[in-house]
Parts: structure tokens; C-alpha cells; sequence
């Protein structure tokens, strides 16, 4: 294999492990639910997701489980009002 890519392989590596790297601005997600399956996504008005529970709070399971899978790469817009209640 080429050296300059196995440089840049190892490269990624590292990267991987420094999230603050990285801020995920948009992102759509087709989550399974233990029910349904839910549409996710991120915009730049935060979340929404196409679950009832969604609908009525503004957060539900599924946005708060992405929040958590992309923890520390999130920009501010995203944390969710469940979450930041819960966690104070
Ligand atoms: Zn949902």
C-alpha cells in the first residue's frame, strides 16, 4: 500500500478519537424503534423527528439516543431540553 496512505489512515485514526474535531450540522436518520421506524433529523433549528412523542415535547428516545451517539460534536442548537433538565 501506498506510505502516504497508510499515513493518512493512521491520521484518521487519531482523528476519530478527537470529536471536538468534528460538528455535525445536518444529518438525517432513519432510526428503528422498538415500534416503528422514525425519521430523524438535524437542521439548523435543532431537531425533529417524525414520532408522536416527538410532536408533543420537542424531544423524544430516538433524538435524544443521536445526541448521545454524537455527543461532544453537536452544535449548541442541538442539546436537547429534555436532556439538559434532566442532567441539571
Ligand atoms: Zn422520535
Amino acid at each position: 500500500m501506498n506510505s502516504s496512505i497508510i499515513g493518512k489512515i493512521e491520521k484518521s485514526k487519531l482523528y476519530a478519537a478527537e470529536r471536538t474535531r468534528m460538528r455535525v450540522t445536518t444529518l438525517s436518520v432513519e432510526f428503528h424503534g422498538e415500534n416503528a421506524d422514525h425519521q430523524v433529523s438535524l437542521t439548523d433549528n435543532g431537531w425533529t423527528c417524525t414520532c408522536e412523542f416527538f410532536h408533543d415535547h420537542g424531544a423524544c428516545a430516538h433524538s435524544m439516543a443521536l445526541e448521545r451517539v454524537l455527543q461532544g460534536m453537536l452544535p449548541s442548537h442541538a442539546d436537547s431540553r429534555l436532556l439538559t433538565a434532566k442532567a441539571s
